[in-house]
């Protein structure tokens, strides 16, 4: 018979209780006694889940009280110094510090740099290694929760990070692969420790097997794994997830361990050859339940696919989620507001593991086939395209901008913003009044042009070019327009980590998409009714829509997408018909979408760019259309941010040097339209210097011609508060008229 197993499961609890407790003790609130109690509770939860569910092993280790990454660099020893223990008797509160730049003791410090985990909208906490860095195991806390969970009668699984792939996640030196000489000895001791503590497994961890590996790092697995496999007294069972194997495929099934584990999901087409390549002994993992959506499976396919494999593998096939169920919301029993007919099609981390078992079953010699689900028509990916190509404005950049010019008549170096203002106590309590039903539509209304026609009001009197409404109406740039959209679920508990205590709760694409009604049409043009200046439309792009929900997997992303657009095309055109002459189309997520491996990426740029060019594509050519991303990093990217053809770029440039400059201003041809690099950091409370913004200018203006340069913050001012925006607009403003008079 399949043995069912999970790679991981949720760590925040069926009702965030981990966040709650994590906050209320960095708020000082509750003690750490009461903050380890909760995640004591939260684990064994977890645990009993898995074995309520008959899986044949609880997977431990996963649980972290900030990030699985960090766990490890704490484990071995990776520690910079600023972050050196004072009091040896508080290592969380080192974590933390390590984690988030403060804890309730010890002095503030640079928090540890953050980033995502692979194409997950998860932030791990990057390993920061130097020079001479030397490693030294202390494993205390995994072998306790080791033994936590067999006192509590679990089958213990472990699983850590594989040396290759922690190492590849650092920073700080040139190759971290040098390093492995020095940490590979504490992996073997690692190893010696977990089996001396009856673990039966030992899962391992290297989701770099699906990266386009340089030939040094996967010439490395095989000298690796034969170390670990020798030294070890557990089994080992390699995992890898997110992408397929491809070139690396050999590889993996050749390395000396017990058993592999593969993401079918993402790659089913590799499943048929793993039986050539399983090793007599070897067990085969599949990750057939998508561990990063929140849709049923579709088991009867999954036990038609599966059934010549349980046949000749029996025990040796395990079932599993592609990758661990850390990127699913938790419990579906928790919803209390979902549509039955909704709540029908979903499946959280909780029911995922029901599933493992129903699949387990359904596997058995003699099992009666499962029903199959119905099957949507859908376009085809082609037709997507097809519809996608030629639709574009119908005057290149070189025309618009003559007559966008004659019509706006702004000055050199316009001062704008990226979009949002403030949220400030009130509006939030005003938003909160309306949603319980508190307060009418009417009164709800009422306050939200306030607080637009005060925003006009001081971006007026600071001066500002371009103004914006400040996006009062929003409290999330795609939640917003994922309730204004008709395709949409939307969930009261759907949470997922993003970091540390951060979690997010992404709408679900549950049908086509249409727009019943304009979105945000009113509010801008009652902005604009209070200003003779240009008011900019605020909207968000199609692929960050698609990028931040969870998508559909009955029909292609690419036509999600695309009927995102359409409706977001709609949108543009009731605003330009209510008066608004320059529109903001927002894709602060485009570069989230692009695959892992170098070879899917033209194809996704074709509809991601296709996509968006689609939203404007019928815009006059005197309609001014801006876009924004919230980071800087396009090397790669470039041809992509230049065929979205925007008339204005703004993006994230503040905290990055003038690397990224490079890139815009010329190196590769540039960036042909005009740009609006950040000149100052949003995230950070303090005011910049108006001195500071006017030698930041000057630099911009070495590499950026003055008619294509705009002048505006990294990104919008949602978290910041009005006495900060007010101080910082105010210099940037002023900062700019001194560096025109220059010109
Ligand atoms: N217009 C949005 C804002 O200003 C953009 C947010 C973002 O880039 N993430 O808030
Ligand atoms: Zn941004």
């Amino acid at each position: 018979m399949a043995q069912t197993h999970i790679l991981g499961y949720p760590r925040i609890g069926a009702q965030r209780e981990l966040k709650r407790a994590q906050e209320a003790y960095w708020k000082g609130e509750i003690d750490q006694k009461a903050l380890r109690a909760v995640g004591a509770q939260v684990r064994s939860q977890n645990w009993r889940a898995q074995q309520q569910a008959g899986l044949a092993y609880t997977t431990v280790g996963d649980f972290a009280w900030y990030d699985q990454v960090l766990n490890h660099s704490l484990m071995f020893g990776v520690v910079p110094e600023r972050f050196a223990v004072d009091a040896a008797d508080n290592k969380l509160d080192q974590y933390f510090r390590m984690a988030r730049g403060r804890a309730p003791s010890g002095a503030p410090v640079a928090a540890s740099a953050m980033t995502k985990w692979f194409d997950t909208n998860y932030h791990y906490l990057v390993p920061e290694f130097s020079a001479d860095q030397e490693f030294a195991l202390d494993s205390e806390w995994l072998l306790e929760e080791v033994r936590e969970a067999q006192s509590l009668g679990h089958n213990v699984k472990p699983v850590v990070i594989g040396p290759l792939t922690y190492l590849w996640l650092g920073r700080g030196v040139e190759n971290p692969l040098d390093l492995l000489p020095k940490l590979l000895p504490q992996y073997l001791a690692l190893l010696a420790q977990l089996a001396d503590a009856a673990a039966q497994w030992v899962q391992i961890d290297e989701p770099i097997l699906g990266l386009d590996l340089p030939a040094q790092w996967r010439d490395a697995f095989a000298p690796t794994y034969a170390a670990l496999a020798n030294a070890s007294g557990s089994k080992l069972l390699l995992a890898s997830y997110f992408s397929p194997l491809r070139e690396n495929f050999d590889l993996a099934f050749a390395l000396p361990v017990d058993g592999v584990h593969i993401d079918a999901v993402r790659a089913p087409e590799e499943l048929a050859s793993t039986v050539g390549a399983l090793g007599r002994q070897q067990v085969l993992s599949v990750g057939v339940i998508n561990g990063r959506n929140v849709w049923r499976t579709d088991l009867a396919h999954w036990q038609r696919a599966l059934a010549p494999l349980a046949e000749q593998l029996g025990e040796r096939l395990w079932l599993s989620a592609s990758c661990s169920l850390l990127h699913s919301p938790v419990d579906l029993t928790t919803e209390s507001g979902l549509a039955e007919s909704d709540r029908q099609r979903l499946a959280y981390a909780r029911q995922k593991l029901d599933e493992l078992n129903a699949l387990q079953q359904a596997l058995l010699p003699g099992a009666a086939q499962l029903a199959d689900t119905a099957k949507t028509e859908s376009r085809s990916e082609a037709e997507v395209r097809a519809e996608l190509a030629n639709t574009w404005r119908a005057q290149p950049f070189s025309e618009r901008v003559a007559v966008q010019r004659a019509r706006w008549e702004l000055p050199l170096l316009p001062t704008t913003t990226i979009g949002s203002f403030p949220q400030t106590d009130v509006l939030r309590q005003v938003r909160k009044q309306f949603r319980n039903g508190e307060i009418s539509t009417q009164d709800y209304h009422d306050h939200l042009r306030a607080e637009i026609a005060e925003a006009i009001r001081r971006q007026e009197i600071l001066g500002l070019d371009v103004l914006v409404h400040g996006e009062a109406e929003r409290n999330d740039m795609v939640e917003y327009f994922g309730e204004q959209l008709d395709g949409f679920i939307h969930t009261g508990n759907g949470w997922v980590q993003s970091y540390g205590s951060r979690c997010v709760k992404p709408p679900i694409i549950a049908g086509d998409i249409s727009r019943p009604q304009p979105m945000t049409v009113q509010w801008s043009a009652y902005a604009q009714s209070q200003s003779k200046k240009p008011v900019k439309g605020m909207l968000t792009g199609p692929v960050t829509i698609l990028n931040w929900s969870f998508p559909r997997e009955d029909i292609p992303r690419a036509v999600s997408c695309l009927q995102i657009a359409r409706a977001l095309r709609e949108e543009v055109r009731d605003l330009e018909a209510a008066g608004i002459g320059i529109i903001q189309i927002d894709e602060p997520a485009l570069r989230e979408g692009v695959p892992l491996r170098a070879s899917g990426h033209d194809d996704y740029f074709a509809w991601a760019v296709g996509c968006f060019r689609y939203t404007c594509s019928e815009v006059k050519a005197e309609t001014q259309i801006h876009t924004h991303m919230c980071y800087s990093n396009f090397n790669s990217i470039m041809d992509a941010i230049v065929a979205l053809d925007a008339d204005v770029i703004t993006i994230e440039s503040a905290r990055s040097d003038l690397r990224l400059l490079q890139v815009f201003a010329g190196e590769q041809g540039g960036y042909p339209n005009e740009i609006g690099p950040g000149i100052y950091d949003i995230h950070s409370p303090n005011v910049p210097e108006r001195a500071e913004l006017v030698a930041r200018l000057q630099q911009l203006l070495e590499v950026i011609p003055a008619e294509k340069l705009w002048v505006n913050p990294d990104c919008g001012l949602k978290t910041r508060n009005w006495a900060e925006v007010g101080s910082a607009l105010l210099n940037m403003v002023e900062a700019t008229r001194t560096v025109r008079a220059g010109l």
